[in-house]
């Protein structure tokens, strides 16, 4: 069976077909949501999600979250002893959620469809796909995920003709997508977004407040450790008008006005990519029947009266943020595997940006290189396939250099370089016709991804290549090695994602406990750790419910669960 994938900058799900339609699986601590978040724990080995999250608040340079940011480039980070791409990191989270599904299915999970904001350039996507490789899952589809939240709303409204805005503010990324619905068919009109805008963005403005207001400077693991509470704090303030943060015992207040005044940047920052997005569709905002609220961060209270505000009509909540873009993915899964319920439902996507090559003007017998021509323009329907014609500029000129861009911008500077591949042959003979002239095809598939095809019009030679080239790609050998470096470890009791996530939250209560309390956490953990290097199982859940306890009774009121949920495994 194919899965459904919702690799997010803050926490990934993985969702299924069933028989009642699509649902979200739910990992061994109850939870529906695996942070994307990877660390390594006091033994050396690899942890992920939830207990990574945790072991990131104690020792923040033990692993690393929000890597979906630098998907695709060539950033790199270092814990654990040596160096990883935000490409492993992400493929960690992946065989994390293959793991769960198996766990669920009962049976080995190898496809998946992945989604991907709408706004991730061919870099991101190729990047994505190469995670899910080395994770051992093969990528049926990289479905945007505006898309995957309409698909799975437009199953729901499957017979209505209805044109739809869904507003996409994730962690990391923002994302508008325009689409009508209309018997079964969901037809994407336009995409846009910014793949640097998000959640996070909010709770970094909410830190910077309360690092000001606190009066002192602070270092990066000051930041770190209080930067759970104002996330906290942040996601408080969606419903109510005042919070208190407590930072290292003095509590320093923040009201929702006050919050909105740092943010009213970012919040600014939405406005012009939402009626780019409805010009291109070609459809006024009064004209929309709906307005689909994606992703955890459009929950707060400014970006819902923006939407409000700017759409002239509410949002519709009806779906749950966290969960419609998974959901959706499932759908795409299941029709993948041409199962019976979704059988009518046909969808188009487009392509979000505009793709072009590099070309030399000449003005007036100077030849300005770097300038920009669109071959492909941003939101056409995919998949799709045009053809340009170009010409040398020097009579004996005989190679080009195809440079491909992605972009909006005039000048290629100002847009993402894909990548370059050269073309011989070109030299003007006498008597040719079509001498020094190419042909240059560019080819987009649903997954977003590029092939360039030229063909020399005298001699009809063809160069085609799919453009891959990043920064970052992997080759074959890494490929193997990333894979063999994320090789599942022996499972030993210790590594059973219940007591990983206990180990490492009772670790973050002791970082931030003192006195009697942080000595009895610290006496349960010892004597939990005991008992899992004893192995005896009778022993592992009592030990396990005597640090649940004293973990609970630490608690302070940050607004989570307390401890983790599930039995000693
Ligand atoms: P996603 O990438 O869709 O999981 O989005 C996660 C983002 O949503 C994070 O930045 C969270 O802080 C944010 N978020 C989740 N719930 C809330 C809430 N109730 N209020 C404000 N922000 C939230």
């Amino acid at each position: 069976m194919r899965v459904g994938i919702d690799l997010g900058t803050t926490n990934s799900l993985v969702a299924i077909f069933g028989d009642d339609g699509p649902r979200t699986l739910e990992n061994e601590l109850g939870d529906h949501l695996t942070p994307s978040a990877v660390a390594i724990a006091t033994d050396g080995s690899l942890v992920v999600g939830r207990a990574a999250k945790d072991r990131l608040v104690v020792a923040p340079d033990a692993g690393r979250a929000f890597f979906k940011r630098d998907m695709g480039t060539s950033a790199t980070y270092e814990f654990g002893g040596r160096t990883w791409t935000p490409t492993e990191c992400s493929a960690a989270v992946l065989r994390e959620l293959k793991r769960v599904a198996e766990l669920r299915l009962g049976e080995p999970v190898t496809r998946a469809v992945v989604t991907v904001p709408a706004y991730f350039h061919d870099p991101q996507r190729q990047a994505t796909i190469e995670a899910a490789r080395i994770a051992g899952l093969e990528v049926d589809r990289i479905l945007n995920e505006p898309t995957a939240a309409a698909l799975a709303f437009g199953l729901r409204h499957a017979d209505e003709e209805r044109r739809l805005l869904v507003f996409d503010l994730g962690g990391g990324t923002f994302d508008v997508t325009v689409l009508e619905t209309f018997e079964g068919l969901v037809e994407v009109r336009a995409s846009g977004g910014d793949s640097r805008l998000g959640g996070e963005d909010y709770t970094d403005a909410l830190l910077d407040l309360v690092a000001r207001r606190a009066g002192h400077a602070w270092t990066d693991g000051d930041r770190a450790r209080v930067r759970q509470r104002v996330e906290v704090a942040k996601r408080a303030l969606t419903a109510s008008d005042r919070v208190d943060v407590d930072v290292g015992g003095v509590s320093i207040p923040v009201t929702r006005a006050d919050f909105d005044a740092v943010t009213v940047e970012l919040t600014g920052r939405l406005r012009p990519v939402m009626r780019r997005c409805l010009r291109d569709a070609g459809i006024a905002a009064g004209d929309l029947d709906d307005v689909l609220l994606v992703g955890g961060a459009s929950r707060m209270a400014a970006v819902v009266a923006f939407v409000s505000e700017e759409l002239g009509r509410l949002p519709n909540r009806s779906l749950d943020p966290d969960r419609v873009v998974a959901l959706g993915a499932a759908v795409q899964a299941a029709r993948a595997d041409r199962h019976a319920a979704v059988a009518d439902v046909v969808m188009t996507d487009v392509c979000p940006h505009s793709l072009g090559v590099a070309v030399a003007r000449s003005y007036g017998g100077r030849v300005e290189p770097g300038a920009f021509c669109p071959i492909l323009d941003r939101n056409v329907t995919v998949p799709v396939s045009r053809v340009e014609r170009f010409h040398t500029i020097a009579p004996q000129q005989d190679t080009i250099t195809i440079e491909v861009f992605q972009g909006e911008h005039r000048l290629t500077a100002d847009n993402t370089f894909l990548g370059a591949f050269e073309v011989k042959g070109l030299r003007q003979l006498p008597g040719q016709p079509h001498a020094g002239e190419v042909d240059i095809r560019f080819s987009y598939d649903t997954n977003g991804i590029l092939e360039v095809e030229a063909t020399v019009l005298h001699s009809g030679r063809r160069v085609a290549q799919v453009i891959q080239s990043r920064p970052g790609a992997l080759t074959e050998a890494q490929v193997k090695d990333a894979v063999a470096r994320l090789q599942p470890l022996k499972v030993s009791p210790r590594d059973l994602l219940p007591n990983r996530a206990r180990i490492e939250r009772a670790h973050r209560r002791f970082a931030e406990l003192t006195g009697i309390p942080r000595r009895l956490l610290a006496e349960a953990l010892d004597a939990f750790e005991d008992a899992l290097a004893s192995g005896d199982r009778d022993g592992i859940g009592m030990a396990a419910a005597r640090l649940d306890a004293a973990i609970a009774r630490a608690y302070d009121d940050e607004g989570e669960a307390p401890g983790p949920a599930g039995g000693a495994s």
